[in-house]
């Protein structure tokens, strides 16, 4: 039996029948195929005129499921924590992502691992560094450490500078 080691991301910004966001992240954890190791939850204060409280990690899980299978499992975890179709981009109690596969890329219009916006990410990336600092990202070829540096850095530069330095 191959197994396989994934990065999944956890999330949600909306309460539910276990609670506030992260008791719902913390119960989703547990729901987790083959669970090896979950960074601590972060949340986040509303961004913006929202009110919406947000909690997010990420948690490695070792299965011999394929990536496809896994989304159908994480699909199921969501469905069991009540979230409903056609909720992107808002409240949902649950979100689970693939973020990465040990074994390398899929690229189809259901599924594409990588994430193809984990690197943009800090509530990916934060976490992420805690927990596989060193795994490297097949796309840009970046470990996470890397990968959090520069993310970091592009948050951390003072906008008048953007605007100032010139060549
Ligand atoms: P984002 O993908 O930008 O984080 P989202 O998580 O809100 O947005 P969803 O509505 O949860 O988006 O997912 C839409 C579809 O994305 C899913 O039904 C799934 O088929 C597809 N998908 C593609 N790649 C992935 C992936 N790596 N992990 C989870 N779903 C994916
Ligand atoms: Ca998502
Ligand atoms: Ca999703």
């Amino acid at each position: 039996m191959t197994r396989s080691t994934y990065v999944v991301a956890v999330g949600s910004n909306r309460r539910g029948r276990h609670g506030a966001p992260a008791d719902e992240v913390a119960a989703a954890i547990n729901a987790l195929p083959g669970l090896v190791s979950v960074a601590p939850i972060i949340t986040s204060a509303p961004v913006g005129p929202s009110i919406r409280r947000f909690a997010n990690t990420v948690a490695i899980v070792s299965t011999p499921l394929s990536p496809a299978d896994l989304l159908l499992a994480l699909k199921a975890i969501e469905r069991q924590f009540g979230r409903r179709r056609g909720q992107r981009w808002g409240a949902r109690v649950i979100d689970l992502d693939i973020i990465l596969w040990s074994a390398g890329k899929v690229d189809h219009p259901a599924l594409k691992v990588p994430h193809p916006a984990f690197r943009a990410r800090d509530f990916v990336l934060v976490p992420l560094v805690r927990l596989a600092p060193k795994w490297r990202d097949p796309v840009t070829g970046l470990t996470i450490l890397q990968l959090h540096a520069r993310l970091t850095r592009r948050r951390s530069v003072p906008r008048r500078v953007v605007a100032g330095a010139g060549p």
